[in-house]
């Protein structure tokens, strides 16, 4: 395991683990070649989207399959993501790209609304803000340049485009009415698979995007499903994915789908949870399988319906108590709940911020018993924030 912070056992048990740094990716890649010498190595993969660039580059050091480089920085950019799917004619929001030191008063002149702003590197809708009218925009437009301004930020976006590049930039999107959906699949060999399709219930539409609910198996039709599956295969095809687990985000209005997002990874942080395949095997069992070309018995996803709360930041202060576990954790269906942050640490909510209050797990006949679950669960967890 390579990570860009020593592991604490890295001394005591040697050649089990390795420290990189993640800012410099050719320091980085001589430091695997030299491990892999002595230890080996079948397959690389990325745990989180700023490593998959990374992992790519490594595998292609080492010979091993991977998808191509510019794909992967296609996953990171939005910027670049947009243009590749334009390209292609595929359904996706139309975009332009500016810097943080273009004349605004200009720009907000010019842009059509709604519209969507973002950086082009952040995830967990950091800095993602509606704007409806050129006012709206300009304080978008300024609160996301202090986003970028934040040193943490700007230490992001580990790829070939570099940190300061990416941190220059905002995307102003058109806005993509209709219900959102989130696509957890395996590419191999090019051919996606989709392993599970998520609804989001919760409506997004603004200000800003906060994740909560994630709720599968989809209750879309099955032709609307259909659709969706075939668009991200292509846009899989036009970003040049082509091994390996992807996370995409869909809308879905009277146009059919648009493509929002596909991320070279699985489905982030502890959600992956909610899925269990064929006999009861885990999403990251699969996907490591998969990257040593070892056989997968079943990409079915076990029934019944299952799904995952993000819990957001109602308002920024300190975590000062969190009352209703035992309680929220009772509800019927409720598979767990996971408290990420503690008590007296600081909460900030969206769009600066880009953690949860935690998270809560539900399982149930039908994905309206497991969104119920969630909502009850929910409503018996008191946070108090000071
Ligand atoms: P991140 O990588 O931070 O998740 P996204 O581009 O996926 O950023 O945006 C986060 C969320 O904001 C999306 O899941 C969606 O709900 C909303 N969103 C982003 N862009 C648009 C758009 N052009 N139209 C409508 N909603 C959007
Ligand atoms: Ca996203």
């Amino acid at each position: 395991m390579a990570s860009n912070e020593k592991q604490t056992l890295e001394d005591i048990v040697p050649g089990h683990t390795l420290t990189l740094d993640f800012q410099n990716l050719d320091a980085s890649i001589k430091k695997v070649i030299a491990f892999a010498n002595e230890h080996p190595l079948d397959a690389v993969v990325s745990t989180d989207e700023d490593a998959v660039t990374l992992a790519a580059m490594i595998s292609e050091a080492l010979g091993l399959p991977h998808n191509p480089i510019f794909a992967t920085e296609a996953t990171k950019y939005k910027d670049q993501l947009r243009k590749i799917l334009t390209r292609a004619a595929i359904p996706t929001p139309m975009a332009n790209c500016f810097s943080i030191t273009d004349p605004l008063e200009e720009i907000a002149q010019k842009v059509t609304y709604p519209c969507v702003l973002k950086p082009i590197h952040l995830s967990a809708s950091r800095g993602v803000i509606r704007a409806n009218t050129p006012e709206e925009f300009k304080s978008a437009f300024i609160r996301i340049t202090k986003i970028l301004s934040d040193s943490e930020v700007k230490r992001l976006g580990k790829g070939v485009t570099t940190r300061a590049e990416a941190a220059q930039k905002i995307l102003v999107e058109s806005f993509i009415s209709g219900e959102e959906v989130a696509l957890e699949g395996l590419v191999q060999n090019g051919k996606l698979t989709v392993l599970a399709l998520f609804d989001k219930p919760d409506p997004l539409n603004g200000l800003f995007f906060e994740e909560t609910i994630y709720v599968t198996p989809s209750r879309l039709s099955p032709i609307v499903q259909e659709r969706i599956a075939v668009c991200t295969q292509q846009a899989c095809d036009a970003i040049g994915l082509k091994e390996g687990p992807i996370h995409a985000e869909l809308r879905v209005n009277e146009n059919g789908p648009f493509i929002i997002e596909v991320a070279a990874r699985s489905i982030g942080g502890i959600c992956s949870r909610t899925l269990r395949f064929g006999l009861g095997v885990s999403l990251e069992e699969i996907i490591l399988r998969h990257a040593l070309k070892m056989p997968i018995d079943s990409l079915q996803r076990q029934s019944p319906a299952s799904g995952v709360m993000m819990i957001p930041i109602p308002h920024a202060g300190i975590l000062s108590d969190i009352e209703g576990v035992e309680e929220a954790v009772k509800v019927a269906g409720i598979e767990g709940v996971t408290i990420m942050i503690r008590r007296k640490q600081k909460v900030i909510p969206l769009p600066e911020g880009r953690r949860y209050l935690g998270f809560i797990f539900a399982k149930g006949e039908s994905p309206s018993d497991v969104e119920v679950a969630l909502r009850k669960a929910h409503h018996a967890l008191k946070f108090t924030i000071t």
